[in-house]
């Protein structure tokens, strides 16, 4: 990975942005493919896209990513200055006893634990997944009156506190890299494509807002771009770590290569390009199906205006949701080449329409 890159990378990751609050995340993106991107725009809810103008304006593609992640909101403090919490998106709270918090408050972050009675002295036979009213945030606070003197109120967001940490050169670990890695890849894309012979093809990579909640901003952008095809990236399970039925969840390995997926939301001309592009650049990719949801913003593309070709191309990921999401960086690697590839492949009077 390339140092500028890596840095650009880190920065996302370290950088809070819960679904709805997503600014703070969409400031660094755009700050970035600035300095390579035609144009970088935004709308009035913070989806932000960088334009690569090809050699003609038509067709366009859509290099689409969610730059969301899951989190908290606060809503209630109680007397004894304690938080009680909210999930924003899919939280795990299974790992939350013992974790630290941040919340962005109005006078900046204000760091707490979610507290965990210790081991010795809590009621241990039968224990099970705590329900969110049975966890806190402890900031440190006696009383109300005194985490509201830190900035804090109801409404505010919070998220995990761990960041990115590098395993192995190849192995990343960290929170939010569901789908920081996704606003990587697609700035990443554009980076390269604009280094190399001018494609086609104008070229948007979106980086959508409040995916974890139900795919909104999607909704709005792809309204808005309406691109002739859209290539979504997101992560999906890797289920080869123990106690993944592979009969009920498939198999899919981390570092084998990105996933393609069929059916759903996945247009078969699209997908049959990427498969042709992947055997061209000699991209080794793995396969899963679809019976009906894609569960990304694919979902919500594919169906905007009158219907966009479009194809959800995802990155192995063991551990989704926890602090502790890994990747591997040659499965990365892989998908900025196929979407490069992909881009390039578009020809003026490429519109992936089936013929009847
Ligand atoms: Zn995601």
């Amino acid at each position: 990975m390339l140092m500028h890159a890596k840095e650009f990378l880190w920065e996302l990751l370290q950088t809070p942005s819960p679904s709805g609050f997503e600014a703070p995340g969409q400031r660094v993106w755009a700050q970035y493919t600035r300095t390579f991107a035609d144009q970088v725009e935004n709308d009035a809810y913070g989806n932000t896209w960088a334009i690569m103008k090809g050699m003609s304006s038509q067709p366009t593609v859509m290099l689409e990513a969610h730059a969301d992640e899951i989190g908290f909101m606060i809503h209630h403090i109680t007397s004894d200055g304690l938080l009680y919490v909210r999930r924003v998106g899919g939280t795990d709270h299974a790992i939350a006893r013992g974790k630290r918090v941040v919340f962005a408050g109005d006078l900046g972050e204000v760091v707490g634990v979610v507290g965990n009675t210790a081991i010795h002295i809590r009621d241990r036979e039968g224990e099970k997944v705590p329900k969110m009213h049975d966890l806190w945030v402890d900031i440190g606070a006696d009383t109300k009156e005194e985490a509201e003197a830190r900035g804090l109120r109801i409404g505010q967001v919070g998220v995990y506190v761990d960041g990115p940490l590098e395993l192995t050169p190849n192995r990343i670990i960290g929170r939010a890299l569901d789908n920081r890695i996704g606003g990587y890849i697609i700035a990443e894309a554009i980076r390269r494509l604009q280094m190399g012979q001018k494609p086609t093809a104008t070229v948007y990579a979106l980086n959508a807002v409040q995916e974890e909640i139900g795919g909104n901003g999607a909704k709005m952008a792809a309204y808005r771009l309406y691109p002739t095809v859209a290539l979504v990236v997101d992560v999906c399970h890797a289920t080869d770590t123990p106690g993944i039925n592979s009969l009920e969840h498939g198999e899919v390995k981390l570092g084998a290569g990105p996933t393609l997926s069929h059916g759903g939301a996945n247009h078969p001309l699209v997908v049959e390009r990427l498969m042709e592009v992947a055997q061209s650049e000699e991209i080794t990719v793995q396969h899963e199906a679809i019976s009906r949801y894609t569960g990304t913003d694919t979902d919500d593309i594919f169906v905007a205006q009158s219907g966009i070709p479009s194809a959800l191309i995802s990155l192995p990921m063991r551990y989704m949701h926890s602090t502790i999401e890994m990747i591997d960086i040659r499965d990365v690697e892989n998908i900025i080449r196929l979407m490069v590839g992909f881009v390039q492949s578009v020809k003026s009077e490429d519109r992936f329409v089936i013929k009847i």
